[in-house]
């Protein structure tokens, strides 16, 4: 494939994968969330969210989680008409309150006051409590990035992390996104789970028939667990196995500093923010409200430097990244977020690979939900 159709997951066997046009797949979900009360624009958002994570070949985090938020809205611990507000202010911060409604537009809020402040006091902090899950991280600093700013976002999430040295579950998976604006797109956006891989993977796994490599996750009694994705997954929810924090088992490769990275974040989004912290964050899927915390953080860089010098300054820093001796096993040396975009390029122009197995989950929404499944299909398999 050449890099003009780039896919950063590629869709392999292609006939186990349909693809489906961005534009129908969006409105659909949006339909979803509507149908089932959320405000118009608060289900623009959650759709704008999931399809751009599978435009960008994240499809841990695309439209296979919309059955999680349904089911979440079903059970009542999502708040369908919150009433986010900001309630501290000092300048250059502030905290808001999400009212336990999705994640997804109360983030987007709180980085529209990041960089708003930013604008004005040159760096700014926005911290939110009371909120839900809010799928890719990326999403909302590549907001701020859109309005030349540099976009932070961090998030906790239900615990299912062990911390180092433990061996059970207790952080989130608390990703870090970056989005750092360049001349020309695409941005640099540097977005992960601060462990070994976020559990959407293995839920993704799980739905289409994939085999967990070992590395990812361990039992109760520390063993590393492979094989059936199905079966961790289970483990995981039963609280009988924990994800690996980024880094792995122990110390050897690291394994601490995915702990210590992601135990940072929680302290930003949960205990400074009066949110919950570690196992007392909640499932979107639960009898009570998640009271997810989010730390969201925007840079002027006018504020440091001329916009111009640092565009070439950029530049040529990653200029010379490109440069360096190349390994002879790598094709090429990437910069983050020059996958997901060439990826997001590439699924405007051919439409996005769907597994059947979650293509048939969402015609069961559909059916549930009660409305028509308009996603329209392009291709019946994926090359
Ligand atoms: P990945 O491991 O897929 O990617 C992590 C980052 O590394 C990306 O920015 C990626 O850029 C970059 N990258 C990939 N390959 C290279 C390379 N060769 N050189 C340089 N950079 C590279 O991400 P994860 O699986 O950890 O996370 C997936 C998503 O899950 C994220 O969007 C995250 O926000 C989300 N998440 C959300 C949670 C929540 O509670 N809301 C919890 C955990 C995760 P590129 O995209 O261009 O490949």
């Amino acid at each position: 494939m050449s890099l003009s159709l780039y896919e950063r997951e590629k869709p392999i066997p292609p006939e186990e994968y349909v693809r489906v046009d961005y534009g129908s797949l969006k409105k659909w979900v949006k339909n979803v969330y509507i149908k089932l009360g959320l405000l118009k624009e608060h289900a623009e958002i959650v759709a704008d969210v999931l399809t751009m994570a599978d435009l960008m070949g994240i499809s841990s985090h695309g439209v296979q989680r919309v059955s999680r938020y349904v089911t979440g809205i079903k059970l009542g611990t999502v708040n369908l008409r919150p009433k986010v507000r900001i309630v501290k202010d000092f300048g250059a911060t502030a905290l808001i309150d999400g009212d336990n409604g999705l994640g997804h537009p109360t983030a987007l809020y709180a980085m529209n006051v990041a960089v708003s402040k930013a604008g004005k006091y040159g760096v700014s902090l926005v911290l939110v409590k009371n909120s839900h899950h809010f799928g890719i991280a990326g999403y909302y600093s590549l907001k701020a990035a859109e309005e030349g700013f540099i976009g932070m976002t961090v998030t906790n999430s239900e615990p299912l992390v062990a911390y180092t040295h433990t061996a059970e579950r207790y952080l989130g998976t608390n990703p870090i996104a970056v989005a750092i604006p360049r001349r020309n797109p695409p941005p640099i956006l540097f977005d992960a789970a601060t462990s070994v891989v976020p559990v959407g993977k293995i839920e993704l796994y799980s739905k289409i028939g994939k085999e967990v490599p070992p590395g990812w996750a361990i039992d109760l009694e520390g063993n590393i667990l492979s094989g059936n994705a199905k079966g961790i997954l289970k483990a995981i929810r039963e609280r009988k196995a924990a994800l690996l924090p980024l880094g792995g088992l122990g110390e050897e490769l690291g394994g601490h500093k995915g702990s210590g990275l992601s135990m940072i974040i929680d302290v930003f989004s949960g205990v400074l923010s009066g949110a919950a912290w570690g196992w007392h964050v909640r499932h979107t899927i639960s009898d009570r409200p998640a009271n997810v915390g989010h730390a969201i953080a925007a840079v002027n860089i006018d504020a440091f430097m001329d916009k111009d010098v640092f565009f070439d300054r950029l530049e040529k820093f990653i200029s010379e990244i490109k440069s360096l001796r190349k390994h002879p096993k790598a094709e090429r040396i990437w910069i983050p977020g020059e996958k997901a975009w060439l990826t997001m390029q590439t699924r405007l122009k051919i439409g996005i690979p769907i597994h059947k197995a979650v293509l048939n989950e969402l015609k069961r929404i559909s059916n549930e939900v009660g409305i028509p499944f308009t996603v329209n299909i392009v291709r019946e398999k994926a090359y």
